[in-house]
């Protein structure tokens, strides 16, 4: 065995156990942008893989300031409180731009940093290959190997990110600030449709016009078809700091996991999006096999530029290096790897 198989083998061992500095050196491991250590954590996933899929997939988004923060911190003091172990992770769009992490602030969530039933982790800056979703999957898989049962995934109401959650987690809960167009800026972005569970944060700020977002929000989400037929996404004022009124948040979350359990639909979202993943990785890799190949990468500057000053039509550019990339493929080139954030074999749990 070599050092690095036996040092894998220790990891692997100290993941099952729920050991948190093991937990935390396995998703080092597939955060990498070294191949080697890629490669390391691309084993340690496949190894962990019949062990995961068993945890509740929380994501939660919203705009800067409406405060994730703070609800991820009352509602997850209350979800340990019940006896189950968190998992909070964090898909940042913005950090390879900025620098900043969202949950890299230490200040945030002080109460759950401290608890030994859960468990934190940054969004690390820097872009990766796979890119955010991919990184923050692996590591949510890891995190359900260590046996955390509940895992959120926070991302900024920003860009793509909350597709990227959804298409990962069981449920997406939106926090909404109550200012009136609120409501219509969620719907104008299309987020509504992802919503499985909606809040109005800050409601004791102000109380009407929380109440009048709530009300935009429910006319809207009647017209919209609801994502699934047994449940109809709710709308509900809180306030986060208070953390007694996270425990109604909790209810309606564990009503939803019941009422989708038993009408099958839990199982056909997670299978679903195994399916998209696999597609996704797929896509990335032809991709990237695609830019790697010598002679599109020699021609693909020229191409570029030509395409960008209209002097070629894209078609033909698109024609051109397809062609040349499929002419010359060694037909002994490597499939897609089956390991990399492979579907969840065993599927989901519907009874922590
Ligand atoms: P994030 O950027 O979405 O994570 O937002 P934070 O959780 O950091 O919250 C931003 C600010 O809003 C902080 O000063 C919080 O204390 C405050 N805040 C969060 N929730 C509430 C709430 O329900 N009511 C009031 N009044 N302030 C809140």
């Amino acid at each position: 065995m070599t050092p690095a198989a036996g040092a894998d083998a220790a990891l692997i061992e100290g993941v099952l156990a729920g050991d948190r500095r093991a937990l935390a050196k396995a998703i080092t491991l597939v955060e990498s942008s070294r191949r080697d250590q890629q490669d390391r954590g691309q084993t340690l996933i496949e190894a962990l893989l019949p062990h995961t899929g068993r945890s509740l997939r929380i994501g939660v988004s919203g705009v800067p300031g409406v405060g994730k923060s703070t609800f991820i911190e009352s509602l997850g003091l209350h979800i340990i409180g019940q006896g189950h172990r968190l998992a909070v992770l964090a898909v940042d769009p913005t950090s390879s731009l900025s620098g900043g992490a969202i949950l890299g602030d230490k200040t945030r969530m002080q109460g759950l940093a401290r608890a030994p039933a859960a468990f934190i982790r940054p969004s690390p800056a820097g872009a990766c290959p796979g890119g955010v979703a991919a990184r923050t999957r692996e590591a949510m898989l890891l995190c359900e190997a260590a046996g955390f049962d509940v895992v959120i995934v926070e991302t900024m109401g920003v860009g793509q990110a909350e597709t990227a959650v959804a298409r990962m987690t069981d449920l997406l809960v939106l926090l909404q600030l109550p200012l009136a167009g609120d409501g219509l800026q969620a719907l104008k972005k299309g987020i509504l449709e992802l919503a499985d569970l909606i809040i109005i944060n800050k409601a004791d700020l102000a109380p009407a016009a929380a109440a009048a977002a709530r009300q935009t929000l429910e006319d809207a989400l009647t017209i919209l078809r609801p994502a699934s037929p047994h449940w109809q996404p709710p709308v509900l004022m809180l306030s986060a700091r208070d953390g007694g009124a996270v425990a109604a948040v909790w209810s309606q979350i564990e009503r939803y996991r019941e009422l989708q359990c038993r009408g099958g639909e839990f199982e056909r979202r997670r299978r679903s999006q195994a399916l998209d993943w696999m597609w996704h990785l797929i896509e990335e890799r032809l991709r990237a096999d695609f830019r790697a190949h010598p002679a599109v990468g020699a021609l693909l500057p020229d191409l570029t530029r030509a395409v960008s000053s209209g002097t070629l039509s894209p078609t033909l550019a698109a024609t051109r290096l397809l062609t040349l990339a499929q002419a010359s493929r060694s037909p002994a080139a490597a499939p897609p790897g089956a390991a990399v954030g492979a579907p969840d074999p065993d599927g989901p749990r519907c009874d922590p």
